[in-house]
């Protein structure tokens, strides 16, 4: 079972009064500004990350009322186990798996919708009613992807009449992007679910409707019983990393995330749309790219910066420095790409105590501590440098950035991974000046043989990274250069801040010239 407890998340302050009912966020922010709030004494700032729980906060002199402990949950629940909480027959009820002092401080604790007994995979928990209400409802069509094992290949008129829908009691059942699950799906997917008794075939398909039943019905039509029926994601919501029977806490990114994707019904053609529609009224958050040379920042200023504008960040060196580490421990060729990019699902990003995607975890370790070690340093500009492990990267990272509001720091973020984020920022520092915040990082004296070898190495990276073929390191084009040479980290901070405001409002006053691409925004 992974660790977590049930202690509530630290959350921007803003957000803490706004979920208190007292402003909204973005009155919060003013409240916070004008100086009228202290956390356990002192004056809050910004973005600063309190738990309602345990910090006290005040505003006005008048201490923020506690809000009742609300629970969301992600559970892979096994087969066997009904999700049916009522069911008084039932040997055993998902709520069973839940940790008897969750269950305790979340009364009323229930099921998201619901799987059948016999089916495995991605369930949600909550107490949160209103939220519940908002993954389940019809009009928002949240999607449900399944993989489906079954014991032959279908055979083409199968697919086509699975495709074209199938007559049920309740009307036509339809599913869609029916497809053969890749090798890399299958063996993740086993290994988060399990292996299977006989061999199977697998496929994935996706379901918006949910009639009882549904997958299991519509392949019995065809004459192809469902071996196993495992669901691996709703919405945005992926199953990585839990294993049959494990449960987590979903992050307030993920809960958010999860209800803003149907906050706004999908358009006609499909299109997934309102994913911004949860923020707060009158601003657009936009997609930010940072890039720049080995230690010139570009993680710590663009963490601080996602922080202070409610952001999402990722750190995407991580992903490369993971995969080197990985060949280090596995004794992989760092120039073998397929080799390398067969060990890509061995790693899974995940989040740091403050949210930022910048921790990887390798069968459930996290290994972010050895991830700057100089084995890793030594290979990751080879690893990186692999245009089959650039290629296996790329939609990881792309996904990522889905709904907006997120800051991503890398090398090639705003020239090839999302060319078209709107702000594209390029963090200049120059060598020597890197060279010299490493070695303080490492206490040693720039000036010495140990600083001149860390200022060898970083050109040597710079070197490699800037000339090799595929996604070489360099500006963006349209990139916001930003001159850190000599800029103290806060100032630094304000600059990225500062570009960020204003590519918000350029994209605000384009959404409102171009006509609303998100209607439900237009009528807040
Ligand atoms: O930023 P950091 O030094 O942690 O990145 C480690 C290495 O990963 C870089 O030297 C570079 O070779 C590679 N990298 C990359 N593209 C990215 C991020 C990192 O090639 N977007």
């Amino acid at each position: 079972m992974p660790r977590w407890t049930l202690v509530a998340e630290p959350v921007r302050i803003q957000k803490a009064l706004a979920d208190a009912g007292l402003a909204s966020r973005r009155a919060a922010e003013e409240l916070v500004a004008a100086g009228r709030v202290t956390v356990n004494g002192t004056p809050a700032v910004i973005g600063q990350r309190v738990d309602p729980d345990t910090d006290r906060i005040v505003v006005d002199g008048h201490p923020l009322r506690r809000t009742p402990q609300r629970v969301w949950l992600a559970m892979n629940k096994p087969a066997g186990v009904t999700s049916t909480v009522t069911d008084r027959h039932a040997a055993s009820t998902v709520l069973d798996l839940v940790p008897p002092e969750v269950r305790k401080s979340a009364a009323r604790l229930y099921p998201v919708g619901r799987l059948d007994q016999d089916s495995e995979g991605l369930l949600l928990l909550t107490n949160d009613g209103d939220w519940a209400q908002r993954v389940l409802h019809p009009r928002y069509e949240v999607e449900r992807e399944y993989a489906i094992g079954v014991r032959y290949e279908l055979t083409r008129d199968q697919v086509q009449q699975l495709i074209a829908g199938i007559a049920l009691d309740e009307g036509l059942a339809t599913l869609t992007g029916l497809r053969p699950a890749s090798g890399i799906e299958i063996s993740r997917m086993e290994e988060l679910a399990g292996r299977s008794r006989h061999r199977l075939v697998w496929y994935r398909a996706v379901l918006t409707q949910g009639w009882r039943r549904q997958l299991r019905r519509m392949f019995a039509t065809v004459g192809m019983p469902v071996e196993r029926l495992v669901r691996v994601r709703i919405g945005t919501l992926r199953l990585d990393g839990l294993r049959t029977g494990e449960l987590r806490p979903l992050s307030a990114a993920e809960r958010d995330r999860l209800v803003a994707d149907t906050t706004t019904p999908r358009t006609r053609d499909g299109e997934g749309s309102g994913d911004r529609a949860m923020r707060p009224a009158g601003r657009r958050q936009v997609v930010v790219s940072i890039d720049g040379p080995g230690s010139s920042g570009k993680s710590s200023v663009g963490a601080a910066a996602a922080a202070a504008m409610g952001y999402r960040f990722c750190d995407t060196g991580v992903l490369y420095r993971g995969l080197a580490w990985l060949a280090a421990e596995r004794r992989t060729d760092p120039t073998d790409g397929p080799a390398l990019v067969a060990l890509i699902p061995e790693m899974r990003l995940a989040p740091d105590e403050a949210g930022r995607l910048a921790r990887v975890v390798v069968d459930g370790r996290d290994v972010t501590p050895e991830l700057h070690e100089a084995r890793v340093d030594r290979v990751v500009s080879a690893v990186a440098a692999d245009p089959d492990v650039r290629a296996a990267l790329l939609p990881v990272q792309r996904r990522l950035a889905d709904g907006g509001g997120i800051v991503m720091a890398g090398r090639d973020i705003g020239s090839v991974v999302l060319p078209d984020a709107e702000l594209r920022l390029w963090l200049q520092v120059s060598l020597e000046e890197r060279a010299a915040r490493r070695a303080r990082q490492r206490n040693v004296d720039p000036a010495s043989a140990q600083g001149q070898a860390i200022l060898d190495e970083l050109r040597r990276r710079d070197g490699l990274d800037s000339s090799r073929e595929t996604a070489p390191l360099r500006i963006p084009d349209g990139a916001v250069i930003i001159d850190a040479d000599g800029l103290s980290f806060d100032r630094t901070v304000s600059a990225v801040v500062a570009a960020i405001r204003t590519a918000e409002r350029r994209a605000a006053t384009a959404a409102r010239r171009d006509g609303p691409r998100h209607p439900t925004q237009e009528s807040r």
